[in-house]
């Protein structure tokens, strides 16, 4: 009874809200419930074309600032109990605030650095069998994540119908970067970048602490892998990845293949002939 409540309730409180701000939490009894992500309150504001955090400026109007996404008027939040926020003054929020600081902040970042940590590269063979019950995959590691300097830093720049976030070229080699606060890559870009064989990496913040600065994003970027192990980079699109994942499935049917005939040979050579006398002394 009590599950069911917290799952109407959830349902109920996800109405028309943008999905990337609830969680799914698993319960016991493989239930799922949505819970809403805390502190949605952009921390972020322009002040003077600069970004700027709610505690570092003038309480209420004073901190003469305006928001990020949609150039309206905010005000400063400071009390003691919350952490400090900006609202749009006396207008509807336009709910792009924080979404756009981190956005100007990653590009600022990429734009001054010239630098990203990429992801690595992992493929799956296509070919998934069941060997002896057991459920077999077979992967290959193509590059590990690396640290890499890039010649040219583009921002906004539109390709055909699209505009990337960020376009960062390395010996004329061209590597489109998008950065996720609460939408994935959308169909329109996924499909340019399949067809036309565009490696396209993207790096997601919407499970980050909303609270942000620029130091922190700048590590998740370039500098750092999270403590266990994952950066914050994956890849969307890679060239190598469709020539690899034939070649991968290819050499895994041959070893299969190969294993099989193997296994037939050696059932051939320990089989005893049957003596057709003795069989009848048995009979
Ligand atoms: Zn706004």
């Amino acid at each position: 009874m009590l599950l069911s409540r917290k799952f109407k309730l959830a349902r109920v409180i996800n109405v028309n809200r943008d999905p990337n701000s609830f969680d799914l939490v698993r319960i016991p009894g493989d239930l799922y419930v949505i819970r809403r992500r805390p502190g949605m309150k952009n921390p972020y504001g322009l002040h003077n074309g600069e970004l700027v955090t709610a505690d570092t400026v003038s309480r209420g109007l004073d901190c003469n600032c305006v928001c990020p996404a949609c150039g309206h008027r905010l005000q400063s939040h400071q009390g003691d109990l919350k952490r400090p926020y900006f609202s749009h003054y006396r207008g509807s929020d336009c709910g792009a605030g924080y979404e756009t600081a981190i956005h100007l902040m990653a590009k600022d970042i990429l734009a001054e650095h010239k630098r990203l940590l990429l992801p690595e590269l992992q493929v799956f063979s296509d070919a998934n069998v069941v060997v002896e019950g057991r459920y077999t995959e077979r992967e290959h590691l193509v590059k590990p994540w690396t640290r890499l300097n890039f010649d040219t830093v583009q921002l906004e720049t539109r390709v055909d119908s699209f505009i990337p976030d960020v376009i960062m070229t390395k010996d004329a080699r061209r590597l489109m970067v998008e950065i996720r606060v609460t939408h994935a890559v959308d169909k329109k870009k996924l499909d340019w970048v399949i067809e036309n064989d565009h490696p396209m990496v993207e790096y997601d913040f919407s499970r980050f602490p909303r609270v942000v600065d620029r130091r922190e994003l700048k590590s998740a970027l370039i500098d750092t892998y999270k403590k266990r192990g994952m950066g914050r980079g994956k890849w969307i699109h890679h060239p190598k990845i469709e020539e690899t994942k034939s070649k991968l499935t290819k050499q895994y049917l041959r070893n299969l293949e190969e294993e099989r005939q193997a296994t037939l040979d050696a059932l051939r050579k320990t089989r005893v002939p049957v003596d057709p006398q003795q069989r009848l002394d048995f009979g």
